[in-house]
């Protein structure tokens, strides 16, 4: 007798099947500007007081669930309005895994303006949801207002998201837009804000006003990619159900103590926000003065910009050749054709990318 065995074909969801794995290239020797990551580092000092601060973490217990003392610092560097509440989640991906599990189900629909963040279309197919791209507009990658209250009404989205500033293209959302789609939305609308630190732009004072408005933020682009740490702000009667979804222990107990270390310090990561922001002024500047290249303004830690007389895999390609890795979108989204993406890094990589790319272009 021979078994029947099962073959992913036979098992797995077709939604999953249908899926690609999320590629990360590797960055081994390179310079690396693909991933929106802080490229500054801890002064030694405060390496000394972090290893003081986790020495005693004990490894053997189970982190304390709730993360009591770290939510206060949360909180505050935030700035948590008073009468929101903050669920905290294995990066800011995982509480978008969370608030589309809590409702997910028949039927049930996610939207989000495209060319967006590819994670929110990646997590509502596994999760067997119906994905609602609406593309923005072209010139300038501005929401098309008329064609997405349109969505909101003929797919009645359970979850609406927008980044604010929006990825991969670096703009920040019309705030009356936001207000116009906040009030046709029958569903819960995520302002995803994890370019903050950026920005200079938030939605997190005005959460009282709006009942079904969940803001998400992030520690990854801030300079703490590596710890995995996001936090889902919002009115108590969401995120208690949202809490339902959250695995118990899903903040580790060295991210919980390294967090609320890195926090204590929080001026430490502000300054190199600040230095990063003024680097993306000059970044921007010499971008769009090069021949061959337009450079899209941009409220986060990264810009987006087109090439017109080489292929954007091209201008990848050469790049890579110096040892220089950006992120390459051209074939992601008809929008993005001839697309670069390039990540503010320090001073000097900053330059090394400029010269090679001025070489290209
Ligand atoms: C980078 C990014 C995130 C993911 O953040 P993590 O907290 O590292 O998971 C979320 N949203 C947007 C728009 C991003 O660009």
């Amino acid at each position: 007798m021979t078994a029947e065995y099962p073959t992913p074909e036979k098992l797995i969801r077709a939604e999953v099947r249908e899926l690609d794995v999320y590629h990360v290239p590797s960055a081994d020797g390179l310079v690396k500007l693909d991933a929106m990551e802080n490229p500054y580092g801890w002064p030694p000092e405060l390496v000394q007081g972090w290893l003081a601060a986790i020495r005693d973490v004990p490894l053997n217990r189970y982190p304390d669930p709730v993360a009591r003392d770290l939510l206060p610092l949360m909180r505050a560097a935030m700035a948590v309005p008073d009468g929101a509440e903050i669920l905290l989640g294995n990066g800011s991906d995982e509480l978008i895994q969370i608030l589309m599990t809590a409702v997910a189900g028949a039927r049930r629909s996610v939207l989000a303006p495209e060319p967006g963040f590819v994670m929110y279309r990646l997590i509502a197919r596994a999760l067997g949801l119906n994905y609602v791209g609406v593309p923005l507009r072209s010139a300038d990658f501005s929401l098309d207002l008329p064609a997405l209250l349109k969505a909101v009404e003929l797919h009645r989205p359970a979850l609406i998201f927008l980044a604010y500033p929006n990825n991969p293209t670096g703009n920040l959302f019309n705030d009356s837009d936001i207000e116009r789609i906040l009030e046709a939305a029958s569903g819960l609308v995520v302002i995803d804000e994890a370019y903050a630190p950026f920005a200079n732009a938030t939605w997190m004072p005005r959460l009282a006003q709006y009942p079904h408005l969940l803001i998400l933020r992030t520690l990854s682009k801030l300079g703490l990619a590596g710890l995995r740490l996001g936090l889902l702000v919002g009115s108590s009667e969401w995120i208690r159900e949202m809490d339902k979804v959250r695995l118990p222990y899903n903040i580790n107990a060295l991210t919980q103590r390294t967090a609320q270390f890195a926090l204590e310090h929080n001026e430490v990561l502000l300054a190199q926000a600040e230095q990063i922001r003024a680097e993306r002024g000059r970044l921007f500047g010499v971008l769009g003065a090069l021949k061959g290249v337009t450079a899209y303004p941009s409220r986060a830690n990264f810009i987006l910009f087109r090439v017109h007389s080489v292929s954007a895999p091209a201008v990848y390609a050469r790049l890579l050749d110096d040892g220089i890795l950006i992120k390459q979108l051209h074939g992601a989204h008809p929008m993005l054709e001839n697309c670069l993406r390039v990540t503010v890094g320090t001073p000097e990589e900053n330059q090394r990318f400029l010269d090679s790319l001025a070489g290209v272009v």
